[in-house]
């Protein structure tokens, strides 16, 4: 069974906006759960980001949403064909008759087909640039002229005006995805959710008790957060994406192969004329790490890792760095960390680092070196994700020699256009999410998202630097937000 090489990617602008809607809402409308993740122009003081107060962050990145903008919007439609039993099922090819697990029966292999389009976005009212976010994007391959040329434009806050709407537009677009029912994953959610609701729904309510009301009722499926869900219940030695994710295809490949419950993804063949497609590539660039290297290779091999990017995936050197930020060589040296000393013991490595380094930081220190990294990761950063896109396979060397001999010093690639970023982080987000469906889902003859039992991991939105998730719940003080109800009234007669 071969592990898919290739992303697909359909890339989506102003000009062929109209062209791709009718798919775009049909993946949409089919699917079991949708992720999504967004590329911002900026996020804010950082500060005020992670206060100690939730209700204060809730009111610093609505702030923030109100003045800054969407750039780019990622959208990974997963739905689950299938749930087969790979004992009695070895080498089914996929759109063959696949038989399905007996009802009752804990299914092995979970057959998502996905979908993942990357809308370039243009704000159409002022909005803030921040020059270090401006100069993260530029450094990465992120076409600011590409994206005022090529951006779907869109206004924020309420509705403007009603007659001038057009049926085919980003919050439409919104709209449809909520009306979808379906759930809907991000990872590190409380950003995207904030963003996108005042950026493509409406003005964001004053408080938070009426933001959760509001989306209990926009999102009645609920929200999944893949980063609290890798935290507090996976529980990995780091939980930013693209850790996840490669830890993830290792697992499902593994599983696969050992006939355990696992995730697979497959996509749609597009048509040979249609151009709009980038594929991102998910071969690991370099061979894999023997597992029987004695402790002082390992040592050597651990001293060409970047510690910060190994642990948040995001690294103040950037390009200048001269150490290795390849997640595949991390993931190998945390394995073999891993078998050395119990793996149990799955504690967090960021968070040793920084006792060590500082002699015992305050903790204030460590939720903003926390924030600064995840803020990193959640909208800036990971370029190694755009590196992934685009490369080319065959420049793929034999790394392992070099990785032995301690001699890799900077294993970064050449970087290419960020422009398909969001996209692919959505898919991303998304593998997770399925494979996380895969583990603590049990097939009982559905295959709808509701009828597996993750009601334990639904509407826990991962909070920086806090044991606690944010639950998204209508409380029973709260009451939804005026600007919402007015919103979905005219949603609800809309889709009816
Ligand atoms: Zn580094």
């Amino acid at each position: 069974m071969a592990m898919f090489e290739t992303v697909p990617v359909v890339d989506v602008h102003k000009d062929n906006f109209k062209e791709i809607w009718p798919s775009l809402l049909l993946s949409i409308k089919t699917s079991t759960f949708i992720a999504m993740d967004t590329e911002l122009s900026g996020l804010g003081n950082r500060k005020a980001l992670i206060a100690k107060s939730i209700e204060d962050r809730y009111k610093s990145i609505a702030g923030s949403a109100k003045s800054r903008s969407i750039l780019s919007i990622g959208i990974s439609c997963f739905k689950l064909s299938s749930v087969t039993n790979l004992s009695t099922n070895e080498g089914t090819a996929s759109g063959q008759d696949v038989p399905q697990c007996p009802e009752g029966s804990r299914g092995c292999g979970w057959n998502f087909l996905v979908q993942t389009y990357n809308i370039t976005t243009l704000c159409e009212e002022d909005y803030v640039v921040e020059p270090g976010s401006l100069k993260f994007l530029v450094e990465h391959g992120f076409d600011f002229n590409r994206q005022y040329s090529k951006g779907v434009p869109y206004c924020r806050g309420n509705d403007k005006d009603e007659k001038k709407a057009d049926k085919m537009s980003l919050r439409q677009l919104f709209l449809e995805v909520l009306q979808a029912a379906c759930p809907i994953v991000f990872h590190n959610a409380l950003m995207d959710l904030v963003f996108l609701y005042e950026n493509l729904y409406a003005c964001t309510p004053q408080n938070m008790a009426s933001f959760l009301a509001d989306l209990t009722e926009m999102f009645p499926a609920g929200v999944f957060d893949t980063k609290y869900i890798t935290d507090f219940k996976h529980k990995m030695p780091a939980s930013y994406l693209e850790y996840v994710f490669r830890q993830c295809l290792r697992t499902n490949k593994e599983y696969a192969s050992s006939g355990r419950k696992h995730a697979w993804a497959s996509f749609p063949t597009y048509p040979e004329g249609f151009s709009h497609i980038t594929r991102c590539n998910c071969v690991r660039p370099g061979l894999a790490v023997p597992s029987n290297i004695d402790k002082d290779t390992q040592d050597k091999l651990k001293a060409t890792v970047c510690e910060s990017y190994a642990g948040h995936g995001w690294c103040s050197r950037g390009n200048s760095c001269t150490k290795s930020h390849d997640v595949d060589l991390i993931l190998d040296i945390d394995f073999l960390a891993q078998s050395k000393k119990s793996r149990k013991r799955k504690r967090r490595r960021d968070n040793q680092k920084t006792d060590v380094e500082n002699g015992g930081s305050t903790e204030q220190d460590q939720e903003e070196q926390e924030m600064e990294t995840n803020i990193a990761e959640m909208s800036l950063g990971a370029k190694e994700v755009s590196e992934m896109c685009e490369n080319d396979t065959s420049k793929t060397t034999d790394k392992s020699e070099a990785i032995l001999s301690g001699a890799v010093g900077n294993s970064k690639g050449p970087v290419v256009s960020g422009k398909h970023r969001a996209g692919f982080d959505a898919f991303m987000t998304g593998y997770i999410m399925a494979s996380y469906v895969s583990e603590y889902g049990t097939y009982s003859g559905s295959l709808k998202m509701e009828d597996v039992g993750l009601e334990h991991i639904r509407n826990l939105v991962y909070l920086t630097g806090k044991d606690i998730p944010l639950t998204v719940v209508k409380s029973g003080f709260a009451k939804t937000s005026k600007e919402h109800r007015e919103k979905f009234s005219k949603f609800c007669l809309q889709s009816s």
